[in-house]
């Protein structure tokens, strides 16, 4: 009798480095690869009420969806694509397809828990199996050399402990040929960003981006980065800045929708070190990604407390008021200091922030305007490409000092990190234009610019840029 699997596609739109894929290849005469649009995922808002997936990451999940459909048939097979529920989608393609196992990359936190939860036990009703992968990480839980619940709780025990005792494991390849029979079934059309609640205002208004979804462009984002501009050579100098889009990797968005595996990037790494060079920042790349999976490791091991309001401590921060005059100000950039609302309005025209943006905006938000930090973890859910929900929590709940980070309540001057990363203003000036003409000298705190230059300038602080808040704890 001939054996089907199906292997459900989520977070993971890729052929190489595929563990599910490989599994239900070897189990399965048939192999029947799905991917579902839940609208809890796609059309659903956060507890703050905004979009659980913005419109920006939107995209670049359809283009992955295209990309990794095209792929499949290119080797001989097709993505069936379904909208709805996946624990009800999947359960009635099983049964329609008389397929034996549901193959899939299991997910570690609690919607996507719950979701592979059900699934899981709709199939023991009629005795199928849904049959759990590995993939996410550089390491397999089952290499470390502690168990989960005794991941160590702050970075540095993190990586004594791994870096030079286990191997990160070479990259599953590529499926030569996926073992696929016409069943029948429409594959179903790929929807489009209005098929998700967009309107056309909000879908022409969508800039062209720099970040293409799919295995191809983030495997060609790969190699331009390291083979073509040896970018990575530089990387521990540059990864800080935030106005060049090689200043670091931006491999983010792909290794988020899994388009990018960690472990293929290390085996580039490392056959750039062996036969290009290898220095501080080869290695940088590398501790960054560790970064990665001690995060991945700490939601494993504390579950739900990472999108608690005390996190990991279960000590609520020193201030957590939901102000929405305060909150509207940081979200669409309006703050009154430049550094934080250039990189706030980088992200809302493209989703993406670098990750010293990251810091500061989210060190401001909850220090400064001593907001829910929740509120501001929400915003970047809703709004980041690359979102993942163990980096971002967990990087939350780190700046505001409810994470694992002994040294509680990090504060970033906003002003000075300006002054450190952005010398000459160049960024701001990108995404402020209304400080366009404002000399280098004054440009992060505009509102010091004596009355003369100003006049001359024709610059009014308060009309023509907000007056910035200044909290009490600049330091
Ligand atoms: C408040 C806050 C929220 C964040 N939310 C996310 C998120 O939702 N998704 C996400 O992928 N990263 C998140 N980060 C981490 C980091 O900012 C981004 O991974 C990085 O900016 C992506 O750009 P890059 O790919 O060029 O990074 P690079 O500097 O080139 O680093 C290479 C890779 O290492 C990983 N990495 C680097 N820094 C971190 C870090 N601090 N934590 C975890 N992984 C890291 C990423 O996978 C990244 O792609 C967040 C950081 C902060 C401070």
């Amino acid at each position: 009798m001939t054996t089907r699997a199906i292997v459900w596609f989520r977070q993971d739109l890729r052929l190489h480095d595929h563990e599910a894929l490989h599994d239900a290849i070897r189990h399965a005469d048939e192999v029947i690869p799905v991917f579902v649009v839940d609208p809890r995922v796609f059309q659903a808002r956060t507890s703050f009420g905004f979009p659980k997936t913005g419109i920006h990451r939107a995209r670049f999940i359809l283009e992955s969806l295209d990309d990794l459909r095209n792929r499949l048939r290119a080797k001989g097979a097709d993505l069936i694509i379904r909208t709805g529920k996946p624990e009800i989608v999947l359960f009635d393609l099983v049964k329609q397809l008389g397929a034996s196992w549901v193959f899939c990359n299991r997910e570690r936190t609690r919607q996507e828990v719950n979701v592979q939860d059900a699934l899981e036990h709709r199939l023991w009703t009629i005795g199928r199996e849904l049959r759990y992968s590995r993939g996410k990480m550089l390491y397999y839980t089952q290499d470390l050399p502690f168990p989960v619940t005794h991941t160590p709780d702050t970075f540095t025990q993190f990586r004594n402990q791994v870096e030079r005792v286990i191997q990160v494991r070479a990259p599953l390849p590529t499926p030569d040929h996926i073992p696929w029979k016409d069943t029948g079934l429409p594959a179903g059309a790929l929807p489009d960003l209005s098929d998700l609640g967009w309107s056309v205002e909000e879908v022409d208004r969508l800039p062209t981006s720099a970040f293409r979804g799919g295995e191809s462009p983030g495997l060609d984002r790969l190699q331009e980065y390291l083979w073509t501009t040896h970018a990575i050579a530089t990387y521990k100098e540059t990864r800080n800045g935030s106005q060049h889009f090689n200043d670091s990797s931006k491999f983010s968005p792909w290794l988020a929708q899994g388009c990018l595996s960690p472990k293929m990037v290390y085996a580039e790494l490392k056959s750039y070190e062996e036969k290009v060079q290898s220095n501080e920042s080869t290695y940088w790349l590398f501790f960054e990604l560790l970064w990665r999976d001690n995060f991945r490791l700490i939601g494993k091991k504390y579950g739900d407390d990472i999108f608690k309001p005390g996190g990991l401590t279960g000590r609520l921060p020193g201030s957590m008021r939901q102000d929405e005059q305060r909150f509207h100000a940081w979200a669409t950039g309006n703050t009154g200091v430049p550094f934080v609302d250039s990189h706030m309005r980088e992200l809302n025209a493209t989703g993406f922030m670098s990750n010293r943006g990251r810091q500061v905006t989210a060190s401001f938000l909850i220090h400064h305007l001593e907001l829910d930090w929740r509120m501001g973890a929400e915003y970047f859910e809703s709004k980041l490409l690359d979102y993942d929900p163990c980096s971002n929590y967990g990087n939350w709940n780190y700046l505001a000092g409810v994470g694992t980070d002994p040294r509680a309540d990090r504060v970033f001057n906003p002003w000075s990190q300006g002054q450190k990363y952005d010398s000459e203003g160049c960024y701001v000036k990108q995404w402020v234009p209304e400080l366009k003409d404002i000399p280098a000298s004054y440009i992060h705190q505009p509102e010091s610019i004596p009355e003369d230059l100003a006049e001359e300038l024709g610059f009014c602080p308060g009309r023509d840029y907000p007056v910035s808040f200044t909290g009490e704890k600049i330091h």
